[in-house]
């Protein structure tokens, strides 16, 4: 029976290896096993694990066209609900989307859908769909950003026939994604740069070094370069603080600069001299995938690498693949522990991280147990770098320039789950409305806002 088959598992580097190198950790299934992982898929008949993917992609569908072996036909099917599927493969938390509801998984392993979905994503990376020849309807949408939330938003206008110019700050499009997550877990070329080629090929423009709120603003598009609508995807980029002392030191970051530098700057590139300073010993501070991000980075420009959270491992909020291969790779984890103070010598640079002890007390409004300060437990991490992964903001710059724009008091612009703004005409999702989300929450509300906005060209 196919759910008697073991879940295959995926080949990855040997983490002694990995840890000093910037390639992929996982290798991903070959033919072979991408078919016999997809037998084991049940077909349910009310299939759990759709509801379950905020983009709604029809994954029995598409597992069975594999298990059939028809890799084509698998890749057509996923290209009904998502543009960006080798990303997704690699990126999404699966575990608490879609294999998280598969049936499977009640009592055994579920169905690697997320392997599967890269698979599929993969093949079609080498076997592309031909150049898009849908007529172009006269109207013109401009997007603001080119994360996966403009890149969804932009994919299913161009594939409506709308002229889409997509308008990003940044010298490179992808946004997180070719800024953030690094190269080990997202290779750029082989996969980020492909997967926007396709999204080029359904006719969509992208004009780079445009930051909206400076070098045009939201108002103009509209009002003078002729636009029916925008799209604002420009995501949460601005860093938070602890706001303790000694944080403007040399050598305190934000996880989103040092990754930054790491990324956009090529660090992971052999070929290139990148300028990023790592010292002897880096200490992150925080537990999210950022957090994960940059300690393996760190790691992997030679430091050692720590995390230091405030709360017990239980309550880390990364994905838990990304912990097991942190682990894995030596990465040292200091739990219960919050930063109280840096410390720098007397040429401003940094030393050491003043920590305290935490334990868990009573439960917060989240659920989780909140942390409680050990009296008497200060104690001195030494440290030549110290990376802050606490969480981003939006850039209040686009609201400031726009007008009638609702933010809330986070910054973050007001929308209603079709992306409807204050603004007539103006359209927003991903991370500024919802605060630092996920890849397939920011794919699923372009993809949302791209409906709306067709709408209210439509009726205008
Ligand atoms: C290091 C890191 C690791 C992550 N890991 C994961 C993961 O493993 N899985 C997962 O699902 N999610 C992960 N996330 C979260 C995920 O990447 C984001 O939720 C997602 O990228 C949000 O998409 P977005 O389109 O809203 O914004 P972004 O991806 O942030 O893109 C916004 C774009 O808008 C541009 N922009 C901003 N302001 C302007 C302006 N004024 N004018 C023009 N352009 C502008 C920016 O330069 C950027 O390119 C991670 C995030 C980070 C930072």
């Amino acid at each position: 029976m196919a759910n008697k088959i073991p879940r295959v598992p995926v080949r990855e580097q040997d983490p002694a290896i990995r840890a000093t190198n910037f390639e992929e950790v996982c290798y991903g299934y070959n033919i072979e096993e991408a078919t016999l992982e997809a037998s084991r898929c049940l077909n349910c008949k009310n299939p759990r694990c759709v509801a379950a993917c905020p983009v709604g992609i029809q994954i029995p569908h598409f597992i069975e066209r594999l298990t059939a072996g028809d890799v084509s036909g698998a890749a057509e099917v996923i290209s009904q609900d998502s543009s960006l599927p080798s990303i997704c493969g690699r990126v999404c938390p699966q575990e608490s989307q879609c294999e998280g509801a598969c049936i499977l998984g009640i009592k055994g392993e579920p169905v690697a859908i997320g392997k599967l979905e890269r698979y599929v994503g993969d093949y079609r990376l080498e076997n592309p769909a031909p150049e898009s020849n849908t007529p172009r309807n006269g109207h013109k949408v401009a997007v603001v950003g080119s994360g996966p939330s403009g890149l969804a938003c932009a994919s299913d206008l161009a594939q409506m026939g709308y002229e889409v110019t997509v308008f990003e700050a940044l010298h490179e499009v992808g946004g997180v994604l070719v800024y953030g997550i690094p190269e080990f877990r997202l290779p750029k070329k082989k996969v980020v740069a492909k997967e926007i080629d396709a999204v080029r090929r359904l006719g969509v423009k992208f004009e780079t070094d445009v930051v909206v709120g400076r070098t045009v603003t939201v108002d103009s598009l509209l009002d003078e370069e002729g636009f029916d609508a925008v799209f604002i995807g420009s995501g949460a980029g601005l860093p938070r603080f602890m706001g303790i002392e000694g944080e403007n030191l040399n050598g305190v970051l934000s996880a989103n600069e040092f990754l930054t530098r790491a990324n956009l700057m090529r660090a992971y590139d052999e070929e290139y001299d990148t300028p990023i300073y790592v010292g002897r010993r880096v200490v992150v501070v925080g537990g999210g995938n950022v957090a994960m991000d940059a300690v393996r980075t760190a790691k992997r420009l030679g430091a050692e690498a720590t995390i230091v959270y405030r709360r017990s491992e239980k309550e880390l909020p990364a994905r838990v693949e990304e912990v097991h291969h942190a682990k894995q790779e030596g990465i040292e984890f200091r739990m219960l522990t919050n930063p109280t103070r840096v410390i720098g010598d007397d040429k401003g640079w940094v030393t050491g991280l003043n920590c305290v002890q935490m334990e868990l007390g009573e439960p917060d409004e989240s659920g989780r147990r909140s942390p409680v300060e050990v009296a008497g437990s200060d104690f001195t991490i030494e440290c030549d770098v110290v990376i802050m992964a606490l969480g981003t903001s939006p850039n209040p710059l686009i609201a400031s320039t726009t007008d009638e724009l609702e933010t809330t008091r986070r910054g973050c612009i007001v929308a209603d789950e079709e992306g409807r703004t204050s603004r007539r005409g103006v359209f927003a999702g991903g991370d500024t409305v919802t605060g630092a989300a996920t890849v397939i929450l920011a794919m699923g509300a372009g993809r949302k806002a791209a409906k709306a906005i067709d709408e209210y060209i439509r009726n205008k």
